[in-house]
């Protein structure tokens, strides 16, 4: 840990140590953890999670989703207590992130999107994907709304994934496909990586004692889709990951996670009804007691510096520690 950083997690710490058990739970998300550093896709890299975890290890009190939460309500959760969950379900979860965590003993969660296991690539990778990997320094977005945009710097790549993401990200499923579909026409690129985890490494993370958690089956956003269409998502997903690893799916995190915007009291209940003991959200905050056992915030990790994270888990205890 850096000079500047550690007076920063002593003090942070050392306040909270007056809690013995102070019953706030801080739970992290992480997508992607990139086997190198990447410019244009920005998550955090390999070097990056390590030292993540390293700090988590040494300062910090690391216990799993069910063991936290159970504590919780028992009223024995020690103080410093954090979380480490992973949403979709990437291979690099399992072949980077999981040798890091197993190396320092550290349990997490993996939320998986089951329609994806194997060959699949969700609509957002396809867009970071296409613009990173595009030879073309012009592409003609005006199907888009975007017009003709230049792409001749990583810098202005960055600001179209992001512009792109941001017009995609509300539309239908099937509507997302082929608006992604066209955009790969556009930029003359095929995509041959496999991103996301096979069933081979989901039932491997499950083995090495990683808890598996339900995600939906295709990741729509709950609130586009009909109370149907929703149910089937969030049990089929279920269903599918049960029968895979022999065991049940406590956990379930909503895709997109943001309350009213991509779920809702009604999202919140068939959660509840398809058999799961919670839900996790990308609700900025930490949970405590009088948090909804279907409505459980977290705080996102998509900063890519170690100076940022530890401000970032700082904040998390200061603004939300009593
Ligand atoms: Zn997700």
């Amino acid at each position: 840990m850096n000079r500047v950083l550690r007076p920063i997690f002593q003090q942070t710490v050392g306040a909270l140590s007056g809690h013995r058990a102070n019953n706030k739970l801080l739970v992290l998300t992480y997508h992607r953890v990139l086997a190198e550093y990447d410019p244009v896709i920005d998550e955090v890299d390999a070097v990056q999670f390590t030292r993540q975890m390293e700090t988590l290890a040494e300062y910090f009190n690391v216990v799993s989703l069910e063991d936290g939460l159970d504590q919780m309500q028992a009223g024995t959760l020690p103080s410093s207590s954090v979380c480490i969950t992973f949403d979709d379900g990437y291979r690099d979860n399992y072949d980077v992130a999981l040798p890091i965590l197993s190396a320092l003993n550290l349990p997490a969660t993996f939320f998986i999107a089951t329609g994806y296991l194997g060959d699949g690539i969700m609509w957002n990778d396809v867009v970071r994907q296409t613009i990173k990997s595009t030879s073309l320094k012009q592409l003609d977005l005006q199907e888009f709304s975007l017009g003709r945009v230049l792409i001749d710097t990583e810098q202005k790549k960055v600001e179209l994934i992001e512009k792109l993401l941001g017009h995609i990200k509300y539309h239908q499923v099937d509507h997302r496909i082929g608006m992604v579909n066209r955009l790969r026409d556009i930029a003359e690129v095929e995509i041959s990586e496999r991103l996301m985890m096979n069933e081979y490494e989901v039932k491997e993370l499950s083995r090495a004692g990683m808890e598996i958690g339900g995600h939906t089956v295709n990741h729509p956003i709950l609130t586009c889709a009909n109370d149907d269409e929703a149910r089937n998502e969030i049990v089929q997903g279920k269903l599918f990951l049960e029968k895979l690893l022999g065991k049940r799916l406590k956990f379930f995190a909503y895709p997109n996670g943001q309350a009213g915007k991509d779920y809702n009291e009604r999202h919140m209940r068939l959660v509840e009804q398809a058999g799961f003991d919670a839900a996790l959200t990308t609700n900025n905050g930490v949970i405590d007691k009088d948090s909804g056992a279907f409505d459980l915030p977290r705080i996102c990790i998509d900063h890519t510096t170690k100076f940022k994270f530890g401000v970032s888990l700082a904040r998390g205890y200061v603004q939300y520690a009593n």
